[in-house]
């Protein structure tokens, strides 16, 4: 066997699975076919994280957990994973350049942004429409823009739009915002942000750049035009399950299934972080996760040793 763990995705569920599992003693390999550190690398602020009271960004805290997982060991090959060989006591990665045989699996491969899938989004994306305030907010200093959406993302993201915007829009279908009252209570107080309710987004119009957007108001009927330089898109999140989609136990919306030791339904194959089906997705659930799911597939590495 190359491997006792692979680990599919280097985000904090990843990272944290290969710091308890080198640390364990496991010949352990992450695959990571783009940056380290997933989605969380794109947050300026993390306020929540235990331990750390100073305001810290994701790519501080990711810096931090690759070095750590470094120090025990852990290999990084930064190829994508095309396919899987779950069944069985040798699984297979396969990557577009090599196959490797371990013993077990650690599906960690997280989140992509949901597109609002409406007219002029895809045509304007790069040119104003953009998922990612901390990449692109600078480039809107004292403009105007909005954001879609009213969970934890929409609202935090807003606000930190508002460092450099004259003004941001939120744009939210219900008449309530989903995001944690403290977060809702920063952005009501701000007076840079305007929230927009009932409505949604019909269309993203601009001829080379957004210029506005097409709104419609569920309550009132009205349609009207909003005057934007910008669109930020937060309606939720899809999970990347396309590897193992078919093969492991999934939820409505495609989280993957597991139990409390972060087990799949197959033996051998764990899943942790934002890809799993669960209550709360935050870094420090991501690192709970990932460090359960390395410790049950030790646990499983030793009581099936002579299967190896
Ligand atoms: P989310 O919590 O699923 O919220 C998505 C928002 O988009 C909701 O307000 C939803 O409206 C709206 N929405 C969905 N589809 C829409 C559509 N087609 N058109 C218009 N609006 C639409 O997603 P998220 O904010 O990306 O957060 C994802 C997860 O990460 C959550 O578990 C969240 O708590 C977590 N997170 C945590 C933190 C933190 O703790 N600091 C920061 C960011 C994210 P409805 O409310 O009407 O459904």
């Amino acid at each position: 066997m190359d491997y006792d763990v692979a680990i599919i995705g280097g985000g904090p569920a990843g990272l944290s699975a290969a710091i308890y599992a080198a640390r364990g003693g496991l010949k352990t390999v992450v695959f990571e076919k783009g940056l380290i550190g997933g989605q969380i690398v794109l947050t300026a602020d993390l306020e929540n994280y235990p331990g750390f009271e100073e305001n810290m960004s994701g790519f501080d805290l990711i810096d931090k957990m690759k070095k750590q997982a470094d120090k025990f060991n852990a290999h990084f090959i930064e190829e994508s994973v095309t396919a899987v060989g779950l069944e069985g006591f040798c699984k297979i990665i396969e990557t577009s350049n090599n196959t490797y045989r371990v013993k077990s699996v650690i599906i960690a491969t997280g989140a992509h942004p949901r597109k609002l899938a409406v007219p002029g989004e895809e045509r304007l994306t790069g040119r104003g429409v953009s998922y990612c305030a901390t990449c692109d907010g600078a480039l809107y200093r004292d403009k105007i823009v909005a954001v879609v959406g009213g969970g934890d993302s929409a609202i935090e993201e807003a606000l930190f739009l508002t460092r450099f915007t004259k003004k941001v829009y939120i744009i939210h279908r219900r008449d309530e915002l989903r995001a944690v009252k403290i977060v809702q209570e920063r952005a009501l107080k701000n007076p840079k942000i305007e929230i927009v309710w009932d409505s949604i987004v019909q269309e993203i119009l601009g001829e080379k750049f957004v210029e506005s957007l097409l709104l419609y108001n569920k309550k009132t009927k009205e349609a009207t035009f909003l005057n934007v330089n910008g669109a930020f898109i937060y309606v939720g999140i899809i999970p990347n399950n396309d590897l193992v989609e078919s093969r492991v136990d999934l939820d409505r919306q495609g989280f993957i299934k597991t139990d409390m030791a972060m087990h799949t339904k197959i033996p051998g194959i764990y899943a942790a972080g934002d890809i799993v089906h669960k209550v709360l997705r935050q870094v420090v659930t991501a690192a709970s996760d990932g460090a359960t799911a390395a410790f049950s597939a030790e646990k499983w590495i030793s009581e099936n040793k002579e299967n190896f």
